[in-house]
């Protein structure tokens, strides 16, 4: 038999451990449960992108406040828990740069012409593999590694169980599993909405080459620097969850990579990561009908932006605090 912790998050991704962290920053002893191994929140980039996932996404007005304010929560976020935001802002090259700045300005972001292209202040970015260990470090986090393989609540606490037995008692579960089908055990409903979340698999290419000052980004390619080189990403794939690399379609989109640089290298690693996504394009983040269980899933192609948010959100949620006003759009229950 495992510890009674306040609150078990299943599933150590961005989701997981951003709500983690958080709650144990509120003053909860949270355990985390995952088998450990690559996920989508260590392969990504890290862009924290309001500004040209907005323009790239042509989305409203509102969803594009919403991602700022994400991006926002991540000053504070970041101090807490002792994570190391770059804020070198990104570059776009495109055909219309011109009205790129116009729409990028129209939605309340800064941009001004460069390059053949735009710069843009409004986009930092996280470093995923540092980022995860540190929250995975927060104090009042335990991470352990176990597949759970059931999860079954009455009105009182949640019993979890572990692929090797183990099992663990908590009133609050948060459900953070990424496209992970729905465990044994969970709600009818819930485990049909952790069904219908779709798998978008993403490719994305280390490269051997300088990195650039910025992040830089053209129609199909981004090009990201890290302090272990230069990622070039990545495929929106949606209806796949296969992890096998396609080195074929990865060696066009690193030579397209290369050519924004205006370089040439040899290609590195591929790795594949699978998001969740939902119709709305929204995460599913809050509390269900059923007391003590909570939802942290699918933010698609932007979990590292809004993780901070989601955290919110979530820990709001199990505290029973008052919403804040980004919690109506994330909601798990608001209509399909
Ligand atoms: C190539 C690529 C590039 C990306 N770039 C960016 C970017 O630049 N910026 C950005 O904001 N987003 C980016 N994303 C999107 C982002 O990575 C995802 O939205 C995010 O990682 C999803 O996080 P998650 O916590 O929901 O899921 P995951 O990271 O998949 O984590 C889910 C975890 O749940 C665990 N789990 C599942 N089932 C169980 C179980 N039964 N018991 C215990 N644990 C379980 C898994 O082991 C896994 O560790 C990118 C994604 C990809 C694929």
């Amino acid at each position: 038999m495992g510890s009674s912790p306040d609150v078990i998050v299943v599933g150590a991704g961005v989701l997981g451990l951003c709500v983690a962290a958080e709650l144990a920053g509120r003053g909860h002893a949270v355990t985390v449960l995952d088998p450990g191994g690559p996920n989508a929140s260590s392969v990504a980039a890290g862009m924290l992108a309001p500004a040209l996932e907005s323009l790239l996404e042509d989305v409203s007005p509102e969803r594009a406040g919403l991602l700022k304010r994400a991006r926002d929560l991540w000053s504070a976020f970041a101090e807490t828990h002792g994570l190391k935001l770059h804020r070198e802002g990104a570059a776009w090259r495109g055909s219309d740069a011109r009205a790129a700045i116009a729409r990028l300005n129209a939605l309340g972001f800064e941009a001004r012409a460069a390059d053949g292209g735009l710069i843009t202040p409004d986009d930092w970015r996280i470093e995923a593999a540092p980022a995860l260990a540190a929250l995975g470090r927060a104090i009042g986090v335990t991470v352990v590694r176990a597949r759970v393989v059931s999860l079954n609540g009455d009105a009182r606490r949640w019993r979890i169980e572990g692929d090797d037995g183990r099992v663990w008692f908590a009133a609050s579960v948060v459900l953070a599993t990424g496209v992970a089908p729905p465990i044994p055990g969970l709600p009818v409903e819930v485990a049909a909405t952790v069904d219908a979340i779709e798998p978008i698999r993403g490719q994305i290419t280390a490269v051997d080459t300088p990195v650039p000052p910025r992040v830089t980004r053209a129609p199909g390619v981004y090009v990201s620097p890290t302090t272990s080189g230069v990622l070039i990403g990545a495929t929106m794939e949606p209806g796949r969850r296969d992890l096998e690399p396609d080195l074929e379609e990865s060696r066009d989109r690193v030579a397209a990579g290369l050519a924004l640089l205006g370089r040439a290298g040899p290609v590195g690693q591929t790795r594949v990561g699978v998001r969740g996504g939902t119709a709305d394009g929204l995460p599913l983040a809050g509390p269900t009908r059923h007391a003590g269980l909570h939802l942290a899933l699918a933010p698609r192609r932007n979990g590292w932006l809004l993780g901070p948010l989601v955290a919110r959100v979530v820990a709001d949620g199990i505290e029973g605090r008052a919403a804040m006003a980004d919690a109506a759009a994330l909601d798990p229950l608001r209509p399909a």
